[in-house]
Formats: C-alpha cells, structure tokens, sequence
C-alpha cells in the first residue's frame, strides 16, 4: 500500500469524523472534543520529556543521542498508532515535540537522514515511519534529507531479548550508499524508539566508517531495557 493511498484513507477517515462531529475537532487520543484537532492538555500531561543526552563512543568519535521523550504514557501511544496505524497525525505531533529537542540542543546539519527497514519491512508497512518523521523535521528546518543507509538483514523484534541478543542481532545488518556525499559532513540520525542504542551504534558506525565528521542521533522516545 503506497504512501499516497494512506494519505487519501486518512483524508476519508477525517471527513467521515467531520460529518459525525459538526464539524468539531477531537483530541486524536482520548476523542474528547477540542477546538483543533491534537492532543488535549490531559493527554499532553502523560508525555514525559527527556531533557538528558546519553553519549556513546563509536569508533573515534563520540555520538550524542537525543530523544524527545520517554516511551510512555501517550507518546508511546503516538508512537504506535504511527508505526502500526498509518496514523500520520499522530506522527506530525511526535515531530513537533522533536523540533523542540533540535531547536534547543542540536546545532549545525547537513543532512538529515533516518534507520532504514528492510524491503521487504518496507513493503509490508507500506512507509518507513522514520523517513516520515524525518521530512517533517527537514521541512521545518530547511535541511535535505538523504537516503544513505539500507537495512540487508531481516532482525528478530528486539522484545523479549536480553541486552546481548539485542546488540548481536543489530550487528552487521546496515550498509552505506552514496557514501561520496558523506564525507565531512555533519549528519543527523533519525529513529523512532532508543533502546540498548545498538541501532544507533550500527548506523554510526557505517557513517563513521565513510567520513562523517559529525552524528547527532534524535529519537522520538526512548524506553528503558
Ligand atoms: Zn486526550
């Protein structure tokens, strides 16, 4: 299913809640009414905010990774709706809640890019949320996204395994393309959820590897293992 044909069927869903409402905006959460559609100020309340950076080594450099929140509560729950409903509002709230983390902290961009899935991941979803989240954000800042990275390797949903089994099964599974264009480059890193960072680590190190100056990683949320 193509990305534009979800957007239609989001169109629909959205004129079908029109007529059911009056017109009336809900929070896209709890359905209460509001006078634009969004998230109301309870849901607002059960997003928890990450203010800290975690810094990891990779190879010679050292990458900060961001994250705009906790995965709880209602961002958890924008998160999923995005990944598994094609609930692209729900992505456009995640975003702005990124914009904020890149405003404050992450300065200096040349390229925007994003985890990539597998093609066949891809196909299954139709989109890659990341990528969604990553033109949102290249959008308001101005900034190109790139498409550099490929995911070679189908990966076991990381729940359900232990620390090690985590970084094992992320090993080896991402390549780099146009590789010419990275190098020197400041680079921003793109995903949804931070867990063990072993995704995180695996991406960097392909970009590191091809002469990326700089990685800033920005996540929507990131949970605890
Ligand atoms: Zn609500």
């Amino acid at each position: 299913m193509g990305y534009g044909f979800l957007k239609l069927l989001e169109f629909i869903k959205e004129c079908i809640f029109e007529v059911i409402y009056d017109g009336k905006s809900h929070c896209i959460i709890c359905e209460r009414y509001l006078e634009e559609s969004g998230l109301c100020d309870e849901c607002k309340r059960y997003i928890v905010l990450s203010h800290n950076v975690y810094t990891m080594r990779c190879l010679d450099k050292l990458v900060n990774c961001y994250s705009a929140a906790y995965y709880t509560g209602t961002m958890m729950e924008l998160i999923r709706r995005l990944k598994y409903k094609s609930d692209f509002k729900s992505g456009e709230i995640i975003a702005y809640y990124m914009k904020d983390r890149i405003r404050n902290f992450i300065y200096d961009i040349d390229f925007i890019t994003y985890v990539p899935m597998t093609k066949k991941s891809l196909k299954l979803r139709g989109y890659n949320q990341s990528k969604f989240l990553c033109n949102l954000l290249s959008k308001e800042f101005n900034i190109p996204v790139i498409n550099c990275l490929t995911k070679t390797k189908e990966t076991k949903d990381q729940i359900g395994l232990s620390q090690e089994q985590r970084w094992e099964n992320m090993k080896d599974c991402f390549k780099i393309k146009k590789s010419q264009m990275l190098k020197n480059k400041k680079v921003l890193l793109v995903d949804d959820v931070f867990t063990t960072g072993a995704t995180a680590y695996f991406c960097s190190y392909e970009l590191i590897k091809c002469g990326v100056e700089k990685i800033n990683i920005l996540t929507a949320a990131k949970s605890k293992v």
